[in-house]
């Protein structure tokens, strides 16, 4: 999920919710309770990029598709909950890989495969040369083998463990690629339509990140990953440095052979000198000691002192500079420990492992990929904020490649636990005709 996703960009906040009051860019086939007046006086003040996309919304085809997205939004529905009662741990995703392919196949993707790391790719090729651009939702959750997924439904409300996070997104992408097929819409380039393993914290990004190191590493320009419910646009993207560390010496008894250097003492020093580390709030930089564990028992002196360890920050020279003060704290504490027992010869070290690297980054507010999502909401008279958080869209943000993460509509509420719920309410249909449009207008606009 779009973890700890902070809204920013005061400016776009506004010009956006100025452009959802004054233009009048709505198609005629996505149901609004009320037009705007004055559209032709104001439609000549829209941006080449919101003019490209209204017309685009006009094109037969596409209108078809945008009415469609609505009149079969129950599909979607079903879809979503399908997908959701398939269980996928983190690192045994793979029935619901399976089952994905399948309903891809079903829809007329073509060369559909599932690659070593798991990621189900397949592709819809267009009518002419131009870029390729990736559609994508994760197939993983975070929920371990035996959770109860069976999916609780009231209305236009669905309940049950990753129901929004990320079941939405696949049900967007399968709906919007339905619809982009069923009615040949004309478009250049490629589009690939991607399901990938591991996004959420233990997959640290594998199935994305093997995408972008596979074969297909040099040939994607854009990339869009359907992850959140709403309409955020994620284009910054918040890098993390997790580690495990453990200060380990042989233990003892807590009478019988004490003077000799405790590891749990030692992790106790490292944590204080964490917790009094400087912290820029702009670029925002934060830090976690997250879990600790060790000990044998009350009187024993532990062999092992372990912690989890979180830090993060938009700027990725922030991140490497806190992680460098990091590094400099945890040897400080066992070089303070040992010299706390001078007259011992017991060793003391210290291990630290690498959990989760993710870079951090930014799509700009100004790039082509934005520009086109802000305008395809406008056109639809929703308003999209720009977001900062850690998604799939890490990776390829951190290279240079055009990428954001879209939120799929609907409202969602306490994602990453069991009573996960998301809400279709009256116009969750707007998510995927959203994202259709932005898919078409990045293939054919520019
Ligand atoms: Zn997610």
């Amino acid at each position: 999920m779009p973890s700890s996703v902070s809204p920013r960009s005061a400016g776009t906040t506004i010009s956006a919710l100025f452009s959802f009051l004054t233009l009048s860019l709505a198609t005629p086939v996505i149901g609004h309770a009320q037009q705007p007046q004055g559209a032709a006086k104001t439609a000549a003040k829209a941006t080449p990029t919101e003019a490209a996309l209204d017309r685009l919304a006009k094109q037969p085809a596409i209108a078809k598709a945008m009415a469609a997205l609505q009149s079969e939004n129950e599909w979607t529905l079903t879809e979503q909950a399908a997908i959701c009662e398939i269980p996928a741990p983190p690192f045994k995703e793979a029935a619901r890989a399976a089952v994905f392919r399948d309903k891809l196949a079903a829809l007329g993707v073509q060369k559909l495969r599932i690659d070593p790391e798991g990621n189900v790719i397949g592709e819809i090729t267009g009518t002419g040369p131009g870029p390729t651009l990736v559609l994508s939702g994760h197939l993983d959750t975070v929920f371990p083998e035996g959770t109860n997924v069976k999916v609780k439904r009231e209305g236009t409300k669905l309940t049950a463990p990753g129901i929004g996070d990320d079941c939405r997104g696949l049900a967007a992408v399968l709906a919007t690629t339905r619809q982009i097929i069923a009615n040949k819409i004309p478009f250049n380039g490629r589009l690939l339509v991607i399901g990938t393993m591991g996004e959420e914290g233990p997959g640290n990004l594998r199935g994305v990140r093997a995408l972008f190191s596979g074969p297909l590493k040099d040939s994607i320009d854009m990339f869009i990953s359907i992850d959140g419910t709403g309409f955020g646009i994620t284009n910054g993207a918040v890098g993390s440095n997790r580690y495990r560390v453990t200060y380990k010496g042989p233990g003892g008894h807590s009478y019988g052979a004490f003077g000799m250097p405790n590891p749990i003492h030692a992790m106790g020093r490292a944590i204080a000198k964490i917790a009094d580390l400087e912290a820029s709030t702009n670029p925002k930089v934060t830090f976690n000691v997250g879990l600790v564990s060790g000990g044998t028992s009350v009187n024993s002196i532990s062999a092992e002192g372990v912690m989890d360890i979180d830090l993060r920050s938009e700027s990725a020279a922030a991140l490497a500079d806190i992680d460098a003060r990091l590094q400099v704290a945890l040897r400080q504490a066992l070089a303070e420990e040992k010299a706390r027992w001078p007259k011992s010869t017991v060793p003391l070290a210290l291990v630290i492992d690498t959990t989760g690297l993710r870079p951090a980054g930014t799509t700009a507010d100004t790039s082509f990929i934005v520009r086109t999502s802000l305008a395809a909401a406008r056109t639809m008279n929703v308003y999209a904020p720009l977001t900062i958080s850690s998604t799939d869209a890490n990776i390829p943000i951190s290279k240079g490649i055009a990428a954001v993460t879209l939120d799929g509509g609907g409202v969602g509420r306490g994602a990453h636990s069991l009573d996960e719920s998301y809400d279709d309410r009256t116009d969750g249909f707007k998510g995927p005709q959203w994202i259709l449009l932005v898919v078409i207008g990045l293939l054919t606009t520019r």
